[in-house]
C-alpha cells in the first residue's frame, strides 16, 4: 500500500500562487526529500501534509484514508521543526513525554515509549538532563525523540539539520541515515541542500516555480535531469550549460557544434531531438578533462583553480564566453589565466532543448 498520496494540491497566499497542481505517491517506509531553492513551496507542502495549512484544492491521503480534512493530531504524522523548541525547564524525559501526556496516553505506556525512543537515539544517559545541559546535536536528537514517541506513520522533517554547524551537520546526517534503519515509518524531509537529499533520500522531489520538476532516485536525478533547472540545482559544482547547435546528420547520435566552433559527438539519440536548432550542451566536471592546448575537443582560458587534494576543479571559459568546469589531477599544474585544452567525453554530455527539457546518453551507449 502506498503510504502517502498527494492529489493535485494547489495553494495560494492571497494573490500569490505557491503550489500549482502538485501530485506525488510515496511507497511504504520510503524516505523522500523535497529539494528546491528557498521559496519554492517545500515547507508549504510539508505543512499541508501536517495539517498546519489547508490546500485550496487537492487531497492528501495516508495509508488509504483521506487526511486533509482531519486535525493535525489525528493524522498519524509527526513533525520535527527547523527551530525545534524544547521546554527549558523540563528534563529530556519530560520533554519527550509531554505530548503523549497531553494526548492522554497512559503513564506506563509513556514510560515504555520514551525508553524505546531514547534507546533508538542513544540518549538514555541524557534523560534527566535539562536542554541547557545538551549540545546542539543532542538537542536535535531530543526533538526527533519527541516525534518518535508518537509512533507516527509518517515523519515530517523541516530542514532538520540547518541549525547545526558544518561538522555536526555531517555527523547528524549519518546518524539520521542510521536512525532511519531502526524506525518503521515513511519520512519526508524538506531541504535546500542537495548533498543532504542525495545522501538520505530514497527519492528526491525537486521543486521550483510552484511545481515538482522531477521525482527520482538520487542518481537518476543526477544522471538524467529532467530539465536544465534540475541539471544545475543537483550536483556540486553545478553542471555547466553551453550554447550549441545541432548538426544535421544521418547517425543515430546527435553531433553538436559549440559556440566556439568545436564539434562533439554525443551519445544522445538524434531522434530524441527535432530539427537542427539551438540546444544547450550540459557538462559535469567528471566528463571534461584538462589536456594541452590544441590536444582536446576545444580550448579554454582558466578563470579559477579549485584544489580539492585528490583532484582539481578548473573553471574555464571557451572562446565564445561559455563557462565549462573541468577536472584535473590533484597536483594539477594549471594556473589562473592559462590557455588549456579540454577533452570532452561525448558519452557524458547532456543536451537541453530550447524549452529546457533534458536529453541524455542512451543507456549502454
Ligand atoms: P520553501 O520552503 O521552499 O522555502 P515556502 O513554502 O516556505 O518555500 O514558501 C513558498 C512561498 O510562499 C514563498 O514565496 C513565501 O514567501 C510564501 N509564503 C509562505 N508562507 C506564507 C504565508 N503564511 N503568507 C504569505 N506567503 C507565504
Amino acid at each position: 500500500m502506498a503510504s502517502l498520496e498527494l492529489r493535485n494540491v494547489s495553494k495560494a497566499y492571497g494573490d500569490t500562487p505557491v503550489l500549482d497542481d502538485v501530485s506525488l505517491t510515496m511507497e511504504a517506509c520510503e524516505f523522500v526529500a523535497f529539494l528546491g531553492p528557498s521559496g519554492s513551496g517545500k515547507s508549504t507542502l510539508l505543512r499541508i501534509v501536517a495539517g498546519l495549512e489547508t490546500p485550496d484544492r487537492g487531497e492528501v491521503w495516508l495509508d488509504g484514508s483521506r487526511i486533509d480534512l482531519l486535525p493535525p493530531g489525528a493524522r498519524g504524522v509527526a513533525m520535527v521543526f527547523q527551530h525545534y523548541a524544547l521546554y527549558p525547564h523540563m528534563s529530556v524525559r519530560e520533554n519527550m513525554a509531554f505530548g503523549l501526556r497531553n494526548a492522554g496516553v497512559a503513564r506506563d505506556e509513556i514510560a515504555v515509549r520514551v525508553a524505546q525512543a531514547a534507546g533508538v537515539l542513544e540518549i538514555e544517559a541524557l534523560l534527566d538532563r535539562k536542554p541547557g545541559q545538551l549540545s546542539g546535536g543532542q538537542r536535535q536528537r531530543v526533538a526527533i525523540g519527541r516525534a518518535i514517541v508518537k509512533q507516527p506513520r509518517l515523519f515530517l522533517l523541516d530542514e532538520p539539520l540547518s541549525n547545526l554547524d558544518a561538522a555536526l551537520r555531517t555527523r547528524t546526517r549519518v546518524e539520521l541515515a542510521q536512525l532511519r534503519q531502526r524506525v518503521e515509518a515513511a519520512v519526508i524531509m524538506v531541504t535546500h541542500d542537495q548533498a543532504e537529499a542525495m545522501t538520505l533520500a530514497d527519492r528526491i522531489v525537486v521543486m521550483s516555480d510552484r511545481r515538482i520538476q522531477q521525482i527520482g532516485a538520487p542518481m537518476q536525478v543526477y544522471s538524467r535531469p529532467a530539465n536544465s533547472f534540475v541539471a544545475r540545482f543537483v550536483g556540486s559544482p553545478a553542471m555547466t550549460l553551453a550554447p550549441a547547435s545541432l548538426l544535421p546528420g544521418e547517425g543515430g547520435f546527435a553531433r553538436v557544434r559549440l559556440g566556439d566552433g568545436a564539434e562533439l559527438d554525443t551519445r544522445v539519440a538524434r531522434a530524441s531531438l527535432s530539427g537542427d536548432g539551438a540546444v544547450q550542451l550540459g557538462l559535469r566536471p567528471e566528463g571534461v578533462t584538462v589536456t594541452g592546448p590544441g590536444a582536446g575537443t576545444t580550448n579554454a582560458r582558466v578563470e579559477l583553480v579549485e584544489r580539492l587534494g585528490d583532484r582539481t576543479l578548473v573553471y574555464a571559459r571557451l572562446a565564445d564566453g561559455a563557462a565549462v568546469t573541468a577536472q584535473d589531477e590533484g597536483n594539477s599544474r594549471v594556473r589562473l589565466g592559462d590557455e588549456i585544452g579540454l577533452a570532452i567525453d561525448g558519452a557524458a554530455a547532456h543536451l537541453f532543448t530550447a524549452d529546457g527539457s533534458g536529453r541524455h546518453a542512451e543507456p549502454g551507449a
